[in-house]
Parts: structure tokens; C-alpha cells; sequence
């Protein structure tokens, strides 16, 4: 009966693992990290190559898994946020390279890509500052719009541009310290630029603060510094009757809302956890 077990290619079956066992080796390793109640399942799916509803069939697993997932809660242990261990994230249904390069995609900005996919199409001319992973330009552009996409970093293009490329998207990317090397005018501006006040950088999560790059955090004394430049140029990039879509911090609405004032309405929208996230900015069309 002992070599009916044996696997097709003839390799005696290895040892199995009760998962709830290895999923306590796990949570002791997370214990002294931020992660929430989730992680534990996602790193038991991506050991397994599976999708997170087809966990609780799971009773065993080989040793080779358990020591995937063992593995990934050591370097979850560090500190390392989840997605940098993993080396992608998920972002608006597409697989997303991640690395300390760039910012982490955040469900926040997967609402900013709705309100702004809502605007786009083919023919509309698109620009996403900051764009950092890439992730909200390659959306964008999955809805056919001509997207230009911009940033300081050289080594975020990079990614941006592995992730442009392994989606199938078609973006223009460009190196560029906001409006610096940016011509021409476009139906529809997002951004999610540096908000972090510099002096509350030192009291974010260690995942954030020792893994994820300052300079996509940190907006100046104030957080507002790199919507005061955006700001700048708008009058010279934004179509007529365009919007301009920002994500932003929860305490900044009041502070944007008047900043944005001059250009045409503005509207504060709140994210899903019920905190002001976006700023969109109408420009009021020529009569
Ligand atoms: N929402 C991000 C965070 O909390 C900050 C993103 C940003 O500064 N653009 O870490």
C-alpha cells in the first residue's frame, strides 16, 4: 500500500504538515509587528500558490511549504512590510512589483483610480505625477487613455516601467521634479505626492518608516509642499473643464480646499474607512 503513495513521478510522497501548526510557528514570528489578523493567510497562500478563498480547504502541507511560509514570517519579522517580502502587491486586479524603491500601492489610491478611471477613455489625454510603482498610471491606462506618467526617482521609473510592460500597458514615462520636464496640456492630473508632515515621519510604523522610501512620503513642514508646486502649474496643463484628482492626508482637506479654490470646484471625497482621502479639482470650462 506504502508505494501507492507514491507521487507520478515516482518520488516518494514527503512528509505532511498540519497548517495550523506551521500557522502558529507564523504567529509568533508576526507577533512583533504591525501585521494585522490577514497576513498570516496571505503568507500561507503565496506559499502554496493559492488564492486566499481556497485556504480553510487546506489541512496539510508539504515540508518544502512550510518552510516557504516559515521563511517569509522570519523576513515579515524584520519588519520588511508583507508586499516588499513577496516582491509585488495587488493593485486594482493587476500584479505589481514593489521593492524599497518605491511606495507600496495602498487600497486609498485604489479609490483615487476609480474617481480618475471615471474621467478617462481613449482620446483623453492623462498625466499621473509621482507616479512612483507605476500603479495608478497603468491602471489609467487600461481604460484607453493616453497616459503620460512622471517622477523624481530614476529608480521608481524603472520599476514603473517593469510593471508598465509586464501589464500590457502603454505608458509614457517621464523623469521629472513635478512640473520640470512636463509639456503640454492634459484632460485629467492625478497625483498621490508626498503628504507626510517631515516632523511625523519619525513616528510612522517602522514598515513604513525604515522600509519605504522618504522622499514618496515626506511632503515638507507642513505635508502640502508638493500640492503647492502642483498648484503651480496648472493654469498651464490642465485643460479647460479638465479635473485634477489628488490623493491626500485626512487632516489636509481644509487646507486643499482653499488651496484649490482659485482654479474652478473643489470637492473633498472621504475614502471607504470614512477619512477625507481626495481632493478633485473642476476647472470651471470657458462659457
Ligand atoms: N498613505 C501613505 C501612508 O500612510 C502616505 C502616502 C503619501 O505620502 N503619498 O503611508
Amino acid at each position: 500500500a506504502a508505494r501507492r503513495v507514491r507521487r507520478k513521478d515516482g518520488r516518494r510522497r514527503g512528509r505532511v504538515i498540519a497548517l495550523k501548526e506551521i500557522l502558529k510557528q507564523v504567529d509568533s514570528l508576526l507577533a512583533g509587528t504591525n501585521a494585522d489578523g490577514s497576513e498570516r493567510e496571505w503568507i500561507a497562500c503565496e506559499a502554496l500558490g493559492i488564492k486566499r478563498g481556497a485556504l480553510p480547504l487546506v489541512r496539510e502541507v508539504s515540508e518544502e511549504q512550510a518552510k516557504k511560509m516559515i521563511d517569509y514570517a522570519r523576513e515579515r519579522a524584520t519588519g520588511r512590510p508583507l508586499w516588499q517580502v513577496f516582491g509585488y502587491a495587488e493593485f486594482c486586479g493587476m500584479r505589481i512589483e514593489v521593492g524599497e524603491g518605491v511606495l507600496c500601492p495602498r487600497p486609498e489610491t485604489e479609490e483615487l483610480v476609480e474617481r480618475a478611471a471615471a474621467y478617462c477613455g481613449p482620446g483623453v489625454k492623462a498625466l499621473d505625477m509621482c507616479t512612483g510603482s507605476g500603479c495608478i498610471a497603468i491602471a489609467l491606462a487600461k481604460t484607453g487613455a493616453d497616459v503620460t506618467a512622471s517622477d523624481i526617482s530614476e529608480r521608481a521609473l524603472e520599476i514603473a516601467a517593469r510593471n508598465a510592460e509586464a501589464n500590457g500597458a502603454k505608458v509614457r514615462f517621464l523623469l521629472s521634479d513635478i512640473w520640470e520636464n512636463i509639456d503640454g496640456r492634459f484632460d485629467v492630473i492625478v497625483s498621490n505626492p508626498p503628504y507626510i508632515p517631515t516632523e511625523q515621519i519619525a513616528s510612522l510604523d517602522r514598515e513604513v518608516r525604515d522600509f519605504e522610501p522618504h522622499c514618496a512620503l515626506d511632503g515638507g513642514e507642513d505635508g502640502l509642499k508638493f500640492y503647492r508646486e502642483i498648484a503651480k502649474g496648472l493654469a498651464a496643463h490642465l485643460e479647460e473643464g479638465g479635473i485634477l484628482l489628488v490623493e491626500m492626508g485626512a487632516e489636509q482637506g481644509e487646507a486643499l480646499k482653499a488651496m484649490f479654490a482659485p482654479f474652478g470646484e473643489v470637492k473633498i471625497v472621504k475614502d471607504i474607512e470614512g477619512k477625507d482621502r481626495i481632493a478633485a479639482v473642476r476647472i470651471c470650462g470657458k462659457n
